[in-house]
């Protein structure tokens, strides 16, 4: 598997200053991730009450949102237009999600958008192996540093590139909250077992979302449309959709693609905190395999 991304391992993600101390610290962040994973485990002895579970599916779609909303289509892809305060919310939140800081997830998420599920290109293909494109990748040294290069236009704010640097002071922020509000059974469910479901959430985007489903489109990737995952991470299982037209905050085309993320986004913009949310166009929508079909039969 780690023959993966031999071809351009070496200059893509290298560690430089710019990703700090924390970046560094293999050990410790190999530990925490171990350490969290284990911990759901207190599950057995603490139980759960309601309260408990309420913070567990605050902290868990409340996160899920910044990451759909702010870390891949804010970020990552540009899909709609925001101030600087709030993109920094975005960040900031986004962050609370452990899955790094904002630059390294979508500078490497940009990376897997041009060369997706192509050999020794993409970081986290399927075809590597299941278990590499769910989480291993994330391991492996190449891709310790952010591709700056790829995140240039959100590098030059230095608020995002101290955050990128500091991206282990908002979930600590949220776990002394988790504390504060439940007790020791609110930091396991608020933030221990909402961290690791979440995780195996989002990941299942890159992993099961390139394997199971329906393709809607012809795109040069193994994409798919996966309604559970949709369901899951807010909208994100439209992937098929979303790499036909990764420009479109919308990823549900059609009106029964449940698309969580758009409908706060739409929301967002009615307050006037969001605004220019792409949409895409009706003859994207429409340019479908079995379109294509259907034309080349009456051809
Ligand atoms: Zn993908
Ligand atoms: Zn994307």
């Amino acid at each position: 598997m780690a023959r993966a991304v031999q071809a351009v391992g070496g200059k893509r993600g290298r560690l430089t200053e710019a990703e700090g101390w924390w970046a560094r610290q293999r050990i410790l962040t190999l530990t925490l991730y171990c350490g969290i994973h284990a911990s759901c485990l207190l599950v057995l002895w603490v139980g759960a009450s309601r309260a408990d579970l309420a913070l567990f599916a605050a902290t868990f779609f409340g996160r899920m949102f910044f990451i759909t909303g702010g870390y891949h289509r804010y970020f990552a892809h540009k899909t709609y237009e925001t101030s600087r305060a709030f993109q920094f919310v975005l960040a900031l939140m986004g962050a609370t999600a452990i899955q790094k800081g904002p630059l390294w997830w979508a500078g490497h998420h940009r990376t897997h958008h041009k060369y997706a599920d192509q050999p020794g290109k993409d970081a986290h293909s399927p075809r590597d192996g299941l278990w590499w494109s769910h989480q291993m990748w994330i391991f492996d040294r190449r891709f310790d540093g952010s591709a700056i290069e790829q995140i240039r236009d959100f590098a030059r704010f230095p608020e995002l590139m101290w955050l990128n640097q500091w991206h282990v002071v908002p979930p600590l922020l949220l776990a002394l909250t988790c504390l504060a509000i439940g007790g020791w059974s609110g930091l396991l469910w608020g933030f221990s077992i909402s961290t690791v479901a979440l995780w195996h959430s989002t990941y299942s985007v890159n992993s099961l979302a390139h394997l199971l489903g329906r393709r809607r489109y012809a795109t040069p990737d193994d994409s798919r449309n996966n309604w559970w995952i949709g369901l899951l991470t807010l909208g994100e299982g439209w992937h098929n959709n979303h790499h036909h037209f990764c420009a479109s905050a919308r990823q549900g085309f059609l009106w029964w693609e449940i698309d969580v993320t758009y409908y706060i986004l739409r929301g967002l913009q009615a307050l006037g905190i969001v605004w220019a949310i792409r949409e895409p166009p009706a003859q994207v929508v429409n340019a479908t395999i079995a379109a294509r079909e259907a034309q080349q039969r009456a051809a």
